[in-house]
């Protein structure tokens, strides 16, 4: 009979272990999440080689937004950079977890992906030279527009272009917003169309040389941007609005924000 108790004894506590190590009351498992964005939209994702980088050599609101969220979801991001053009196939071919790039939320895109809950509100500006004689878009009928390929300015620029509303001699698309800058600023391109904060980054650059203006016939329409999840992946959509939620709550974005518009500059 004692033999039987202590077999019974051991076998409970045989079980009980193994209940344990199968995680019964383990904190959850720590996962990698990959972040695709696209490095060249100061102050949202840009490279700060000066030892300030929060993910790598990664700095900007959306990577300071989701270094956060990750540690609330006890998971390491890694990034991936690429051209913003070609994040949303890399998030369907499951390349990436998660897009955080400044994207703007759109009925077509959100057709491909799932968006977060909007955090940050923004609207595109058109950046031109200090002395040009431009003060709204149709001001710029026959000029060489530059916008960033694949984004909001893009669809809007070409939009009006093909349905005959302002023409432009031109429409040039750069994979970098930086390179269409400096195109501006050498005099082969007459204007930049970008988000306003992105205008205003490189306006602090280079105060005496750019010239912003928001088009005063409501050209471009109010946008938000979103973080955006393959369709199949509402549950890790959930754990991230859910955080993202109280952040944006808590001031964390708007603190961002002010953070990276007065302590960097775009290169
Ligand atoms: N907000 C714009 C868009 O979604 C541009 C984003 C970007 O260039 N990173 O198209």
């Amino acid at each position: 009979m004692k033999k039987l108790i202590l077999l019974t004894a051991l076998l409970v506590a045989v079980m009980a272990f193994a209940a344990c190590t199968a995680g019964g009351n383990q904190e959850p498992e720590r996962r990698t999440l990959v972040m695709g964005t696209s490095a060249g939209f100061f102050p949202f994702e840009f490279i700060a080689d000066d030892g300030r980088g929060v993910i790598g050599h990664y700095a900007g609101i959306d990577v300071s937004l989701a270094a956060r969220i990750g540690e609330y979801l006890n998971a390491d991001i890694v990034i991936q950079d690429q051209e913003f053009a070609g994040l949303i196939f890399a998030l369907q071919s499951r390349e990436i977890d998660f897009i955080a790039a400044g994207m703007t939320i759109r009925p077509d895109r959100a057709e491909m992906v799932n968006f977060s809950v909007p955090y940050f509100t923004a609207g595109q500006r058109v950046v031109v030279l200090q002395n040009a004689p431009f003060n709204s878009v149709a001001d710029l009928e026959g000029m060489i527009v530059g916008v960033q390929l694949g984004t909001t300015a893009d669809i809007a620029i070409t939009d009006s272009h093909t349905e005959g509303n302002v023409t432009f001699q031109e429409i040039l698309r750069y994979n970098q917003p930086v390179t269409a800058i400096m195109d501006l600023l050498s005099g082969s391109i007459d204007a930049v169309v970008i988000d306003a904060p992105v205008a205003r980054g490189f306006q602090a650059n280079y105060p005496d040389q750019l010239h912003i203006f928001y088009d005063p016939n409501n050209f471009f329409g109010p946008e938000q941007f979103g973080m955006a999840f393959h369709l199949e992946d509402t549950e890790l959509l959930a754990e991230f609005n859910e955080v993202l939620s109280r952040l944006i709550a808590e001031g964390y974005v708007d603190y961002l924000y002010n953070y990276y518009m007065t302590e960097f500059t775009p290169e």
